[in-house]
């Protein structure tokens, strides 16, 4: 399956993923860690990855925690998508993982895996960064709690063998107002064109974006204009594409003027079914 020989570690703890982490680079053995492997395996048998090593954290039990504490829900990073398809907790975040992929893949693919790998949709965090979730991460120095918005930039800024452990989400977010559209060139299985996201939050709308830039985001300028009501709707829409944190993609599932002019037609429907319009 893949075409060279590694090295597999199935940790316990973070404590020894971190350590077995740290041994392996120094030992110069290019260590990755392993959720469901959808990517790694499939990059390895490209051969555009060379890793010496594996480090599974399937076996380390907070990561593949789901469930309601107080009044806060945790989500390990290994959970899989369709796991997550079929939690009732967090509705938004169901219907985010039941459109990624087909339902084998789903089957093996992680929260973790999807937040932190190299493709650009990642679009399991879309719910995430609406709902102000926080990260757990544990690595050498120990473990932090963050703000998700603060540590995710284009990719998650992870420190060199920091684990992503869980995703912390407030309660009150679990169940707001949402709307979601997910366009694709051929159907469903495919990577998306871009995958839009709309969260009501009191009198503000929250949105986040999949495959619309090279990354996704939730961005501030972006929400500040399409939630102002000195603006009409159509002003909004058409100010939007200038506020993106980066240029439209333009690829062969779709041209970046084709993205933009069916994005902005869904940015108007938000506004309309969201109530943000007049
Ligand atoms: C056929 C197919 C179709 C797909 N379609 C889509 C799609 O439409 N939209 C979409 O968003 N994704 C899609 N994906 C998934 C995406 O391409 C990634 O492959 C996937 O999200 C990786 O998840 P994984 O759990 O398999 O991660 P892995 O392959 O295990 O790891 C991916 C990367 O994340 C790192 N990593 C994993 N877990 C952690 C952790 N807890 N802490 C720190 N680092 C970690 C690994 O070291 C590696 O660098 C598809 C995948 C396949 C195979």
């Amino acid at each position: 399956m893949i075409p060279f020989d590694l090295e597999y570690y199935l940790p316990e703890s973070t404590e020894e993923a971190a350590a077995i982490f740290a041994e392996l680079s120094e030992a110069d053995k290019g260590p990755l860690y392993y959720g469901g492997g959808t990517e790694i395996v499939t990059m390895c048998r490209q051969q555009t990855i060379k890793p010496g090593a594996l480090i599974d954290l399937k076996g380390i039990p907070e990561t593949t925690a789901l469930e309601v504490d107080g009044d806060k829900l945790i989500i390990g990073a290994n959970v899989t998508l369709t796991e997550l398809n079929e939690q009732d907790y967090f509705p938004l975040l169901a219907k985010v993982a039941r459109v990624v992929a087909d339902h084998t893949v789903r089957n093996s693919l992680t929260l973790g895996g999807n937040i932190c790998g190299k493709l650009p949709y990642r679009e399991a965090i879309l719910p995430l960064l609406t709902a102000d979730a926080d990260v757990v991460l544990a690595g050498r120095e120990g473990r932090r709690t963050e703000p998700l918005e603060d540590l995710f930039d284009k990719r998650l800024k992870l420190e060199k063998g920091e684990i992503l452990v869980q995703l912390i989400v407030p309660k009150e977010e679990l169940k707001r107002k949402s709307w979601a559209r997910r366009r694709e060139k051929h159907g469903p299985v495919d990577y998306p064109l871009y995958h839009m996201i709309g969260v009501q939050k009191k009198d503000q709308l929250a949105v986040a974006v999949s495959g619309l830039c090279a990354f996704p985001f939730r961005s501030a300028e972006l929400e500040k204009k399409v939630n102002d009501s000195a603006l009409s709707a159509q002003d909004r829409v058409d100010k939007a594409p200038d506020l993106l944190p980066g240029t439209i993609r333009n690829d062969e599932i779709g041209s970046d003027d084709y993205r933009q002019a069916l994005w902005q037609r869904d940015l108007a429907e938000l506004l309309k079914k969201m109530g943000g319009a007049e």
